[in-house]
């Protein structure tokens, strides 16, 4: 063994980058990450890890990592001791209380961050401002997936485990493209499809799991209802559906019925675009499987009416009783972001506290109070749109935006930027100067997930520990200790002084986590909750006895197809979908500062090769892409992963600009914005 081996540590985390949950066993020297490798007893990823989890942390010794705190003076950000940073900060959030309430100060927490740092974040706004404005990025995405499983079951998470899921027999992945976004799941789709089960795959797109589909529906973007009321129509009238699950455990059948009339299989295919003897193909699979199970993403909720689409989905597990039961595995829902679920289930959001409980509910504040000893306010907050448009109407003084580059990831990001602008005091928690931090009036530099202690919450609901592999770089730390900080600045103790302390109070404020504890989850690995009870474990799977909701029955839904917000039309005639590539994650803010930009230099614009001709565009030709609300400059790429008629580009580059052409259509439940739908035409450059 070399002196330089020997000086070679590891260090056990969770992967800071999707929401699969990957253990990681990080390789450090010098105080360098040297490699990252994944762990073979990682409980969901089994020693498989992905391109970004692996690779992409370069991005930790970029020169451009943040390192001071920076703040603005006569227009420009100018490096300042953190004193000076958080004394600025503690005055300005003050004067906005003092001139407008506390409810002229929001917070937009962070996926990014670890379960501790999201619960001191809204406990600090909570606590210290006395506002419910704290909102997390789960409103971007997966807010209908929490709506719509919340109604239909009760809980707001997916039903069943990964280990359940790849039980199935027949699997049916909506909206997803676990290949790219989510690799680890993807493989174990695929291996369970290459063992025996049948695969349907309803996506615009020919991604990759597509490719081995028994049945591929290719809906038109924003008809995903009426594709799941075709699908339910089927399963009714072929008797397909469970009689004694419906009658004991459901409720909502005769309305729900009477709807799916409207929707016989030749109507849904005149409306979706999917020829009707797929989806009888694809209804006879889902409804003849022994244990079927359903996977979906983004290409769900990302919709107008995203959180109908949820339960319309969740309707054919009901309708087939195949969730809480052992005749199925439930309703599943693919959580981007490595912490989505547990920042929301940390109660950072503006009507819910941790777990759950409703702002407006007596009982879960008094919860609340009697741990944090102060009163907590009764009517919701603003979600992050809402707080745009607050502060367009100068309603609101101050914004706290933790982790998130909004001006680059939220839709009609011109807009985002004209409600920063406007807003006299925005605080950025930051890794690089990103666009939102370029509008900041203090910008903090902040150590990233290889760099602080805490836990993640995955996609199928485990709590994981997430421990530093090397130190922040120079001054930056940790965002928990910013919060810390900052409440000190403003006269507050928050108490909670380590995240193990932060997770065992979030235990006394929510019983769904009073069982967990970083000692237990240090001994035990991955707990998923609930886990009310220290001395047993979580529920993997829900729901095998009564559904959480006050019935106890799960609830079908009898929503009508409704069209999405924006169609195409001769000045706009192609429909824009945005999503996931394999190398790079989200913004791009870390996966491009590394070796995976080797991988995915470029972004492109993919569109098909009919509309090439129809347009006159070449492969590899710069293009200026149009819609009603801003332009963006692609790359094309001549493909027929993507059907006529639409094109399809990531958000990995914002530079490109895509979130200026995205509109401001968001789901009428949640808020969630339309990326899936935008009427766009190409033009030269
Ligand atoms: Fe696993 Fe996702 Fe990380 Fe890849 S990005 S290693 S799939 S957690």
């Amino acid at each position: 063994t070399s002196a330089s081996h020997q000086a070679a540590s590891l260090t056990r985390t969770t992967c800071g980058y999707c929401g699969v949950g990957c253990s990681l066993e990080v390789v450090t020297r010098d105080g360098e990450v040297t490699a990252v490798l994944p762990a073979r007893d990682g409980p969901v990823n089994q020693g498989h890890a992905c391109v970004k989890g692996r690779f992409a942390h370069g991005y930790l010794t970029s020169p451009e990592r943040l390192t001071r705190p920076l703040l603005r003076r006569d227009g420009h950000l100018e490096p300042v001791g953190w004193d000076e940073a958080l004394g600025h900060v503690a005055r300005g959030l003050r004067a906005a209380v003092d001139a407008g309430g506390p409810d002229a100060v929001a917070a937009i927490s962070s996926a990014r961050a670890t379960n501790e740092e999201n619960y001191l974040v809204q406990k600090f706004m909570r606590v210290v401002i006395g506002t419910n404005n704290v909102d997390n990025c789960s409103r971007l995405c997966h807010s209908p997936s929490a709506a719509g499983l919340t109604a239909s079951f009760g809980l707001s998470g997916g039903t069943d485990s990964l280990d359940d899921v790849e039980r199935a027999d027949c699997l049916l992945v909506v909206g997803a493209n676990p290949v790219e976004a989510h690799p680890v799941v993807g493989a174990r789709l695929l291996r369970r499809v290459l063992h025996g089960a049948k695969l349907v795959v309803a996506d615009p797109r020919a991604v990759g799991l597509a490719l081995h589909a028994d049945v591929h529906l290719r809906p038109r973007p924003g008809t995903n209802v009426a594709l799941f009321h075709g699908l339910a129509h089927i399963l009714l009238t072929e008797g397909l559906t469970d009689e004694e699950f419906l009658r004991d455990r459901a409720t909502g059948l005769p309305e729900l019925t009477e709807l799916l009339d409207d929707y016989p299989p030749h109507r849904v295919a005149d409306i979706t675009g999917v020829p009707a003897s797929d989806l009888i193909a694809a209804a006879r699979l889902y409804g003849r499987a022994r244990r079927p199970a359903i996977v979906y993403g983004l290409g769900v909720t990302e919709h107008l009416h995203g959180t109908d689409g949820v339960r319309s989905l969740a309707n054919l597990a009901i309708l087939r009783g195949a969730v809480g039961t052992d005749r199925g595995h439930g309703v599943n829902p693919l959580r981007g972001q490595n912490n989505v679920q547990g920042a929301s289930d940390m109660g950072a959001l503006p009507d819910l506290l941790p777990g759950y409980g409703k702002v407006t509910d007596p009982a879960a504040r008094s919860r609340a109070e009697a741990v944090w000893g102060v009163p907590v306010p009764e009517h919701p907050g603003l979600r992050i749109p809402d707080m745009f448009a607050a502060a367009r109407a100068g309603d609101l003084r101050a914004l706290w935006v933790i982790g998130e580059d909004v001006c680059a990831t939220d839709p009609d990001a011109n807009r985002v930027a004209q409600a920063l602008d406007a807003c006299p005091l925005v605080v950025c928690n930051e890794l690089f100067l990103s666009e939102t931090a370029r509008h900041a009036d203090v910008v903090l530099p902040v150590a990233s997930w290889l760099e602080k202690d805490g836990t993640f919450v995955n996609f199928d609901r485990r709590f994981q520990r997430v421990r530093p592999a090397v130190p922040p770089p120079a001054e930056a730390r940790t965002d928990f200790d910013v919060i810390h900080a900052a409440a000190s600045a403003m006269g507050v103790d928050l108490g909670c002084p380590t995240p193990a302390d932060a997770l065992a109070e979030c235990g006394r404020v929510a019983p769904v986590f009073a069982g967990l504890s970083h000692h237990r989850l240090d001994r035990e690995g991955a707990i998923p909750w609930p886990c009310p009870n220290p001395d047993r474990p979580g529920e993997a799977k829900l729901y095998t006895e009564r559904f959480a909701t006050p019935d106890g029955r799960a609830r079908l839904a009898a929503a009508p197809y409704l069209p999405p917000g924006e169609q195409p039309d001769d000045d706009y005639p192609l429909i824009l979908v945005t999503g996931r590539r394999w190398a790079h994650y989200n913004s791009g803010s870390m996966t491009r500062r590394g070796g995976n930009l080797a991988l995915d230099p470029v972004d492109f614009l993919d569109l098909h090769p009919d509309d090439a001709v129809r347009y006159d565009v070449q492969d590899g030709a710069q293009v200026t892409v149009e819609s009603r609300h801003g332009r963006a400059r692609l790359i094309t790429r001549v493909s027929e992963q993507t059907a006529p008629g639409q094109v399809f580009c990531s958000f990995h580059f914002p530079a490109s600009g895509v979130n200026r052409l995205t509109s401001d259509h968001a789901d009428t439940v949640t808020s969630c914005p339309e990326y899936k739908v935008t009427a766009v035409r190409v033009a030269a450059p």
